[in-house]
């Protein structure tokens, strides 16, 4: 029952159309609360942002589509169905892990493949697997499936989080778990590089973050037909036809706040009234730019600046006028150090001369992401943020670019700078200045314990009490399915205040 004080039917603004955002409008307007999402930029997606390019489709950002059903739920909450708006296409093998010696692991959802390809590296290790697989469901059922929605804003739902976590030995890093089964120096590797996925170090992130293993192997991993940003654009689709509103090229200036509510947002120099905000900007964006003008907005953006942020990434977008039939989907190129490299990463004052990557290659998929015979691709490089390295990047990126290029030239993609017939750059400073993100992060606050759950800035803030958090920002963080979680949250907490 709506409040009897309210308009109706109750508005709801959201400020951002990242996947949590849209996830979370899509939510409000099925559930008949009339919702607009404000985009300051001209396209829709967020980190998951299209650039179309002599042919070629560039997807920005997210490539590794898991959890399919979170999105399902999204779109059968007003009787539709995902698959009418998008195809979702299946990866095989869900990653390619190669190292600079030639060799490499196909990670796919097969048990007899994978115990093979262990055995090949370590015969103890196929049991040692077994363990962290059963050790990863373990944190699966209890982190994603029955914590992963739901919002910490009391201290009591993390002291009733407790045992569980201690039972599971959350307070260990996901490399120290994963070598507590694993021996082989590069099978660790391959069980352990998935929190970077969510801008989590494999070494001090909480071995909660080995879900994602189990996480991919229930639901595999999938790849939108016309790349991710035709799966943005279903959302956007379905919420219009629902009658939501998304407003293109409108940055939201301020949030309006009387007392302790927000009234509505100011967008060039407009107010517009709702009965609630939500932001799926950057956390800090939101309380120092947004909200700045208030104690509260003041006070909040002080304290969430001293937190720890996850590093940013260099990504270099290109396109081939010839296919690479011998790369799969996804691969993970392991540079010559691992620790190091992510020691330097997290923790770094510059630029490593080394590097690990991941090489995007949707063609392998779906071929018309680029013109017939071509192949459209990105690679990026996990780099320190612009707090820990505040480096040129109009100098060093096109440095690493060439370095990069050379390097895949040599081990991956013979001829590459012979095709090469289009290529742009996005790099922590497009992070900070394009996305609006506190240095440049690529993934928010850094998903460490103490930072994580009822420690992560809140679905709701805790003074102005129509005011909302969604995205990568909040709990349970980073990653589609993340943010995509967030919003389910979310959601329960903005329709419990319409109640
Ligand atoms: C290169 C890259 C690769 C990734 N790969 C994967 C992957 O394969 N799989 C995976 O699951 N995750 C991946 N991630 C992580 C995932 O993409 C993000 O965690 C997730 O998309 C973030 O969504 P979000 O809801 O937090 O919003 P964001 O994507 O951060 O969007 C926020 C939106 O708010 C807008 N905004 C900001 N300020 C304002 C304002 N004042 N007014 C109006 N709008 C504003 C921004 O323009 C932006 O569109 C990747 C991330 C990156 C960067």
């Amino acid at each position: 029952m709506k409040s009897s004080s309210l308009p109706s039917p109750s508005t709801a603004a959201v400020i951002g159309s990242g996947f949590g955002g849209l996830a979370l409008a899509m939510r409000l307007q099925a559930a008949g609360v009339q919702t607009t999402v404000f985009e300051s930029r001209d396209k829709p997606g967020g980190r998951a942002y299209v650039w179309h390019d002599q042919g070629f489709t560039f997807d920005a950002g997210p490539t590794v589509i898991t959890d399919p059903t979170a999105l399902e739920e999204v779109f059968a909450l007003s009787g539709r169905r995902l698959a009418d708006y998008v195809e979702l296409l299946p990866v095989q093998p869900f990653y390619r892990l190669c190292w600079e010696d030639g060799t490499h692991f196909d990670y796919a959802n097969d048990q007899a493949a994978i115990d093979e390809q262990i055995a090949a590296m370590n015969v103890a290790d196929v049991e040692g697997y077994r363990r962290f697989l059963a050790y990863s469901r373990a944190v699966f059922d209890e982190g994603y499936l029955k914590l992963g929605t739901v919002p910490f804003l009391h201290i009591r739902d993390m002291v009733a989080a407790g045992p569980a976590l201690a039972r599971l030995q959350a307070w260990r890093s996901v490399y120290d778990r994963v070598a507590s089964f694993i021996q082989n120096d590069k099978l660790r590797q391959v069980f352990s590089f998935h929190s970077l996925l969510v801008g989590g170090n494999p070494f001090e992130t909480s071995s909660i973050y080995a879900l994602i293993h189990a996480l991919e192997r229930e639901w595999g991993v999938w790849f939108p037909r016309g790349g991710t940003s035709a799966l943005v654009q279903g959302m956007v689709r379905c919420f219009q036809d629902m009658g939501g509103e998304l407003r293109l090229s409108a940055p939201v200036q301020r949030i309006e706040v009387e007392g302790a509510r927000a009234t509505g947002v100011t967008v060039a120099g407009r107010f517009h009234a709702f009965d609630q905000v939500a932001s799926n900007a950057d956390v800090v964006h939101t309380y120092d730019r947004l909200l700045g003008h208030t104690p509260r907005g003041a006070a909040n953006s002080r304290r969430l600046q001293r937190k720890r942020f996850s590093m940013s990434l260099f990504v270099l977008h290109f396109g081939l006028s010839a296919p690479q039939p011998q790369l799969r989907h996804h691969t993970v190129c392991f540079g010559r150090r691992y620790r190091e490299l992510i020691q330097d990463i997290f923790h770094g004052h510059e630029i490593p001369d080394d590097f690990s990557l991941y090489l995007h290659a949707p063609c392998v998929t779906d071929p018309s992401l680029a013109p017939p015979g071509c192949s459209s691709h990105y690679v990026l490089a996990p780099v320190p943020h612009l707090g820990n390295a505040p480096v040129d990047w109009t100098v060093e990126g096109p440095r690493l670019q060439d370095r990069i290029l050379d390097y895949l030239e040599a081990h991956y993609m013979p001829g590459l700078r012979a095709s090469l017939v289009t290529s742009r750059r996005f790099t922590p400073a497009d992070f900070k200045d394009e996305l609006g993100a506190h240095l440049g992060s690529a993934f928010s606050l850094e998903p460490v314990l103490t930072q994580s759950a009822w420690f992560r800035p809140h679905n709701r803030d805790a003074e102005i009490s129509n005011l909302y958090i969604v995205g990568a920002g909040t709990h349970p963080g980073a990653g589609v399915p993340g943010v995509v979680g967030s919003a389910k949250a979310t959601a329960g907490l903005m329709l419990e205040g319409l109640a």
